[in-house]
């Protein structure tokens, strides 16, 4: 066996280690170090190279060491070929649309979507470049099928979806996508690929905010795509080289030692989420819950299916009450802190209000003003007591 396949068999928790790891042959050190530079020496005669490749170390937004060693971290992790990891979540994104896309291509995607792939998709490709788009309930297969024109390119969906947490099957749509051609990129954030790995349901593409799970520590941003080395290729030259969307050496580092302990921080998260979740469910003042791990969920039996050995940290739930009063709740938190993020160590709470221009697009449960919780790692125990003492406090019935 080479070296590369010994690796591969490793276990995710090994992998999540040691992959991109390995003592640095200049020092020693048992961890490799940040490279902070912008260009590396060039050879004698510097003119046979390629300015726009890379393949060889030349300037930091063509490659450079520690995106690698985080590229190879986050390919195994996903089981897929290669990786390009970028500056963001939406870095990641646009560029794997910019790649793929051009105009006269049409895109199916998801009813439930991160806000900037609505805008690039439904605004931006399609109002500047002419790239067709259509939005479709992707938790409904016949709403996809239904959707695919002569033109159609590729299908993205997110799954579990933010912020509704709705769930599409990824094996079936995958299987549509093959009947017809088309390319299927995955949102994997809310998942990570420790719960979810879409290449080895079919997707051709798994998209990561790095900023989420996979660092988990609320101290940097980074994204990936990750899949066939000859889609990687184009998305690396085009995106990463011509688009400029380049990670700096010291995120992807930051990064790199976040997800060596994403498998023990997502054991939790998937354990206190479940918990929390059936804590809400027993609230006579929560409106709903929403969490694919509940066997209220819709999509739970398509996420057991898909999803293991957890069902992540996020869900959603709305309380009966008005406006103001989720904005009081919150308010009397003391453990759980009010922010946009998710994925992180600590517990995230964000009052997503009646405004989103999208709401019509979701579940009915979710056209009045409700919380996107992500649930950290602290002592689910307390977390739960904080929840609590804020319905005491806000006068909701426990
Ligand atoms: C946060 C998020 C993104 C965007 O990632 P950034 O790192 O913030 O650019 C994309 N998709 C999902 C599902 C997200 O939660």
């Amino acid at each position: 066996m080479g070296e590369k396949a010994y690796k591969e068999a490793l276990g995710f928790q090994t992998r999540a280690v040691h992959i991109g790891n390995e003592p640095d042959k200049d020092t020693g050190a048992i961890k490799r170090p940040i490279t902070m530079a912008n260009s590396y020496e060039l050879p004698y005669d510097p003119s046979v190279l390629n300015w726009s490749g890379a393949d060889k170390n030349l300037y930091t937004r063509n490659g450079g060491s520690n995106q690698q060693y985080l590229q190879e971290k986050i390919a195994s992790l996903e089981g897929g070929e290669d990786c390009v990891v970028l500056a963001s979540g939406v870095a990641a994104l646009s560029g794997l649309f910019f790649a793929l896309l051009q105009s006269g291509d049409h895109v199916v995607f998801s009813s439930v979507t991160y806000i900037a792939v609505y805008r690039l998709l439904n605004e931006l490709l399609n109002n500047k470049f002419g790239v067709e788009t259509t939005i479709a309930d992707t938790s409904d297969l016949e709403a996809v099928k239904k959707a695919i024109k002569p033109n159609t390119k590729l299908i993205h969906i997110e799954t579990p979806g933010n912020p509704t947490l709705s769930i599409a099957d990824i094996e079936a749509i995958a299987g549509i996508a093959q009947e017809h051609g088309i390319l299927l990129s995955v949102d994997n954030t809310f998942a990570s690929p420790y719960n979810q790995r879409p290449i080895e349901f079919g997707a051709d593409f798994s998209v990561e905010s790095l900023t989420k799970y996979i660092n988990g520590h609320g101290d940097a941003m980074g994204g990936s795509i990750v899949g066939k080395k000859k889609y990687l290729d184009i998305i690396r030259t085009q995106s990463q080289i011509n688009l400029g969307g380049t990670i700096s050496p010291f995120n992807a580092w930051l990064i790199m030692r976040g997800a060596v302990t994403l498998p023990l921080r997502m054991k939790q998260h998937n354990e206190n989420a479940l918990k929390v979740a059936r804590y809400l469910e027993t609230v006579q003042g929560v409106r709903f819950v929403a969490y694919p791990g509940l066997e209220s969920h819709p999509g739970h039996e398509t996420a057991k299916r898909q999803m293991h050995p957890g069902y992540g940290g996020v869900l959603s739930f709305g309380l009966k009450a008005d406006h103001d009063t989720h904005n009081k709740f919150v308010s009397y938190l003391k453990i759980i802190t009010s922010a946009v993020s998710l994925g992180d160590d600590e517990s995230l709470i964000a009052f997503l209000g009646e405004n989103d221009e999208r709401q019509y697009l979701y579940p009915k449960e979710f056209h009045e003003g409700f919380f996107r919780f992500s649930v950290g790692i602290e002592d689910a125990e307390d977390i739960i007591e904080d929840l609590r003492q804020a319905f005491y406090k806000t006068g909701l019935k426990q």
